[in-house]
């Protein structure tokens, strides 16, 4: 008789504290450590009553959670999302605290949400629920405490908005308090690209580790926002055939590679990808189980679980989104022998120039681009190199790898400084 696979968890926080534990584990980490740095430190639910646009007011759920303030402020985005749950905000809080330590950057870890769905709201709605929520959380954030970013379904416009509000009450202009916004009010240059840039740059590591060159790989990407769209675009430019991408409404494919800007140019104009003339229709399931070099899953969460895993055929996966992965599709694809870039080094690019941004902001002292890119390229490549080094010496896949660098550094900094009082 067959085995009965046991149904995995696919709860965001449950994965990242299993996570967490294997590092733990490697590490021997002391029992008082463990239970510091697998709960969050802070979470702050919030009410927002927004004036709609039919003169209702309607009242949204927020959230921000600061997992660890241990080697600085707290660090990460904003997601706006109807499926945003307080767990998924803890689990990427800590993805953010182990991101920002995988890197090597001095912060903490953070993360917001909104239980919304901006697709349905006006400019003039989201501005007023993005100001309301400023608000409410600016008991907690700040230059030196907690700066928000943009993520899934926010931009430049949410963190300008973010920015204002903040400023207004505090009487001055706070360019520091959040990254990610637009060029004229103290944005970095490169900050938009930066996390597709990070994927590509340590892409191109493990196509040298796996000994496939990136000039005509075949490359498919689930998800085509910030991320997504632009790793296509810089994976074409680098000589890579783009099998195949998708958005929230299915995925084009053609065998022959797309033309990205020709792409970018139909989803600019329709909205959507779909109907795109030069590629066949595939489900977003299907992209994941094209046969491939290169695999970018950048959308969302539990996108490849124990169940789909073994028909995944890729060489190599590079995480652009957080948590697409769930630690029983960890063990199948390292089995395969799939070479997975984990989400804390591969979309690391991201907050990395927003770190860039942040200083910049407080010097008042703005890079040129190239600068931004090599500072860029010299953090991702490191970092590829000490999670590929610790890989092969403990003899574990990238993941537990990246997280044993990590947690090993966030705990060295929450041991030196002892506990308070
Ligand atoms: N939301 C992005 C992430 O998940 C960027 C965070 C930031 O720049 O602070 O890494």
């Amino acid at each position: 008789m067959g085995s009965v696979a046991v149904q995995e968890t696919l709860n965001p926080f449950e994965i990242a504290q299993a996570q967490f534990n294997t590092a733990a584990e490697h590490l021997k980490l002391e029992a008082w450590l463990r239970d510091v740095l697998r709960r969050p430190k802070r979470q702050l639910i919030v009410s927002i009553p927004t004036k709609m646009d039919n003169g209702t007011i309607r009242v949204f759920e927020g959230y921000r959670v600061q997992h660890s303030l241990a080697r600085g402020p707290a660090k990460g985005g904003i997601r706006y999302h109807p499926n945003v749950t307080l767990d998924e905000v803890k689990a990427l809080a800590s993805w953010m605290t182990w991101k920002c330590a995988t890197v090597n950057i001095p912060y903490g870890g953070g993360k917001g949400g909104v239980v919304c769905n901006p697709k349905e709201m006006s400019q003039r709605e989201l501005e007023g629920m993005t100001r309301r929520y400023a608000s409410e959380i600016s008991i907690i954030i700040g230059p030196e405490r907690d700066i928000p970013a943009p993520d899934v379904y926010t931009n430049a416009q949410t963190m300008a908005w973010i920015m204002d509000t903040y400023s207004m009450t505090v009487g001055s202009t706070q360019l520091g308090v959040v990254t990610g916004k637009p060029l004229q009010i103290g944005g970095s240059q490169g900050r938009n690209e930066a996390t597709a840039r990070g994927v590509l740059f340590v892409t191109r590591e493990a196509c040298v580790e796996k000994k496939i060159p990136i000039k005509g790989a075949r490359v498919a990407v689930q998800g085509f926002g910030n991320a997504g769209s632009i790793a296509a675009r810089l994976l074409s430019e680098d000589g890579a055939t783009i099998l195949a991408v998708s958005d929230s409404g299915g995925g084009i494919t053609n065998p022959r590679g797309l033309d990205i800007r020709a792409v970018l140019a139909h989803k600019e104009k329709t909205g959507m990808l779909r109907g795109y003339p030069e590629a066949e229709p595939i489900s977003n399931e299907k992209l994941l189980e094209l046969e491939c070099d290169v695999l970018v899953p950048a959308a969302l969460e539990n996108q490849i679980t124990q169940e789909n895993a073994p028909r995944i055929r890729a060489k190599i996966v590079a995480e652009a989104a957080n948590g697409p992965t769930t630690p029983a599709a960890d063990e199948i694809l390292h089995k395969k022998g799939v070479f997975l870039i984990p989400d804390i080094l591969a979309n690391a690019g991201g907050v990395t120039v927003s770190y860039f941004e942040w200083v910049q902001s407080l010097q008042s002292f703005f890079w040129e681009e190239a600068q931004v890119n090599q500072h860029l390229e010299k953090v991702m490549t490191r970092a590829f190199r000490e999670v590929l080094a610790i890989a092969k010496k403990f003899d574990v896949h990238m993941r537990t790898a990246a997280y044993i660098l990590a947690v090993g550094r966030v705990a060295e900094a929450t041991r030196i400084r002892g506990i308070y009082p």
